[in-house]
């Protein structure tokens, strides 16, 4: 009989890897607060929230309830011809969080879909405007927004891998990187690049894409949030519309509830996923403003041409309204500054490492970047004997635990982050 893991080695895909040199998994058999409990009987204290999402821990009772209550009434009904509650109070819940002008909801089931969806509405609506050459997409280096073609389009030309899909990705314009971190003092020479592209293209450019101040999964850089207010005047100026990817940033993890409130910006889409259902089950949405959705309504085809087979799945719906309601009655703002404080105070320790190159914190999220690409499969397993669960990627080794844990297990993620880079060092 084949073991588990065996099974899995062979049979079973993980996020981009081998298929004949897959790195090593650990079997999770459960999970309860800020603890993954592993088959074996170990238990990890987790830093990484499932990817952003986990804001809450895992298994809370809440979160539990609002799924069984819903399991009890339907897991699923079509969203073609039929409403439900839990997508109406999800979105009224949704619409009184985000900025005022978001005013129309568009449910889906991935991040990269809501991507999609975000983009079809900004070339969707210039058609409707009778601008059929704005198609275009303007963005910067570094990003991240999603694995489908229409999201992979707009993310890092070299970590996304365009080469491999040159001729099949559509081919949108890429300002550098934003040469100016989150707080380092604001220069107006760091957007010269971008307002060039954006002035030379604007006839021809639909959207600007942009995560808001904390680029993710393309190398989890925090840009000056004056980037973001004057990519807003510009976009204002040159009318192009303004997509917003919360998608990571969203529900408090930047310290603010959205990136964009860094900027005192509200875009004209935003899209939002991970951390929406507390990380319970897969569930985005593409919010817009009543000028585009009826732009988009009233011309031909009258139609907004997307619509996912699991839209609105009432069981991810139930459990984000459970999970929005969860962080508002919390006090997520003071978490978020603690874990702020603690991951600044305790990285800072590693930042004169010889093979550190720099250390960036930023709300819940603690960020050590290399000078070179880590061994994951090997600190991996060296944080697996430490008790905690850090999966880095490339140069980066990062926290970003969920926001309801306590000080001492925290501490016990930074001191096993210092303790494995130390050991590397050696
Ligand atoms: C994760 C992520 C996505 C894609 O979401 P999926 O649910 O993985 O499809 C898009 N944009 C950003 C900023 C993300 O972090």
């Amino acid at each position: 009989m084949t073991s588990l893991l065996e099974f899995d080695r062979t049979h079973l895909w993980h996020p981009y890897t081998s298929m004949t040199d897959p790195l090593p998994v650990y079997e999770v058999a459960s999970a309860q607060g800020v603890r993954l409990r592993l088959a074996d009987g170990r238990e990890l204290i987790d830093g990484m929230s499932s990817w952003w999402a986990a804001i809450h821990g895992y298994n809370h009772p809440a979160l539990n309830q609002a799924a069984t209550e819903q399991l009890a009434k339907m897991a699923h009904v079509m969203f073609g011809g039929i409403t439900h509650q839990p997508a109406v109070n999800l979105a009224q819940r949704l619409l009184a969080m985000t900025p005022p002008p978001l005013q129309r909801v568009f449910l889906c089931d991935s991040g990269s879909v809501a991507v999609e969806a975000a983009i079809k509405m900004a070339i969707q609506y210039w058609q409707a405007a009778g601008k059929e050459k704005k198609t275009k997409l303007l963005t910067i280096r570094g990003g991240y927004h999603g694995d489908t073609f229409g999201a992979m389009a707009v993310c890092d030309p070299e970590n996304g891998m365009h080469h491999l899909f040159k001729g099949v990705l559509a081919e949108h314009l890429f300002a550098p990187l934003v040469n100016c971190g989150f707080s380092d003092p604001w220069d107006q020479r760091c957007l010269a690049p971008f307002r060039s592209l954006l002035e030379e293209n604007h006839h021809r450019i639909a959207a600007v894409i942009l995560e808001p101040i904390v680029q993710g999964a393309g190398g989890m850089r925090f840009y000056h949030p004056q980037f973001l207010t004057e990519a807003r005047a510009l976009c204002d100026q040159h009318k192009i519309l303004l997509i917003v990817d919360e998608i990571a940033t969203g529900f408090g993890r930047t310290g603010k509830l959205f990136g964009c409130e860094h900027a005192h910006i509200s875009p004209d889409i935003m899209c939002v996923g991970k951390a929406l259902t507390g990380g319970y089950l897969t569930l985005a949405a593409t919010l817009t403003t009543e000028k585009i959705a009826t732009t988009i309504s009233t011309a031909d085809p009258g139609l907004f041409m997307h619509g996912p087979t699991f839209m609105a799945n009432p069981l991810a719906c139930a459990v984000a309204e459970a999970s929005l309601q969860l962080l508002q009655d919390s006090p997520w703002q003071e978490r978020v500054d603690t874990i702020a404080k603690v991951l600044q105070t305790e990285l800072a320790l590693c930042g004169d490492f010889p093979s550190v190159a720099t250390v960036r914190t930023l709300g819940a999220i603690g960020v050590v970047e290399m000078k070179k690409p880590v061994d994951v499969a090997k600190l991996q397993r060296k944080f697996v004997e430490r008790g905690v669960w850090i999966r880095p990627f490339g140069k980066l080794v990062y926290l970003m635990p969920p926001y309801i844990i306590n000080t001492e297990d925290l501490k016990q993620l930074t001191e096993a982050m210092i303790a494995v880079l130390r050991e590397i060092e050696a």
